[in-house]
């Protein structure tokens, strides 16, 4: 078996500063598994199916990418899969503190596991998911920001969520 990395997050919903990463990661890695969060402790707006869903196709041209969902503590599941490296991106010194924490923490949880953090690309440094679903939430268009069945499943949900909030 060759060196896989996990990359895990909640993905609500997947981003092209995601799919970077995992892209770049595989000149690194003889594979990645993309790891979504069940027991995300952000309000997700989609379920994690409709997350692993879209990252599996937003993801469908990249070779040796698996994406699915976990439970429980990150380190566990990693061992699970017989990966010994979490793969974090880090966009700005504001990701860092939590980022650091995360890493220390899973150390102390399981030694044998390195994070490793990938530097965001210059053309996606700007973008989380976070933002993307503001934008979208109002109206606006996050073409070349998410893949398009993103923008479509976005454009869905918030159109449905505002004639529900109208009636
Ligand atoms: P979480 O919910 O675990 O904080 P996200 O799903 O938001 O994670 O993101 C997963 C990982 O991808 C995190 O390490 C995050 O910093 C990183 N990431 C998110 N957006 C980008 C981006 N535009 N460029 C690079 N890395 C990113």
């Amino acid at each position: 078996m060759g060196k896989i990395a996990v990359y895990p997050g909640s993905f609500d919903p997947i981003t092209f500063g995601h799919i970077d990463i995992v892209g770049r990661a595989l000149e690194c890695f003889d594979g990645v598994i993309v790891a979504i969060a069940t027991d995300s402790q952000k309000n997700t707006l989609f379920t994690v199916e409709e997350r692993v869903e879209m990252a599996r196709l937003g993801l469908r041209e990249k070779p040796d990418v698996v994406v699915e969902s976990f439970q429980g503590l990150l380190v566990d599941y990693v061992a699970r899969t017989k990966a010994t490296v979490i793969l974090r991106g880090l966009r700005a010194t504001s990701d860092f503190d939590y980022e650091f924490h995360m890493a220390s923490t899973n150390k102390s949880l399981n030694e044998n596991v390195e994070t490793l953090f990938m530097m965001a690309s210059k053309d996606f440094c700007f973008v989380s998911s976070r933002t993307i679903k503001e934008v979208a939430s109002l109206n606006g268009s996050v073409k070349g920001l998410v893949p398009e069945c993103v923008e479509r499943k976005l454009k869905e949900r918030f159109e449905a969520m505002r004639k529900k909030s109208q009636r």
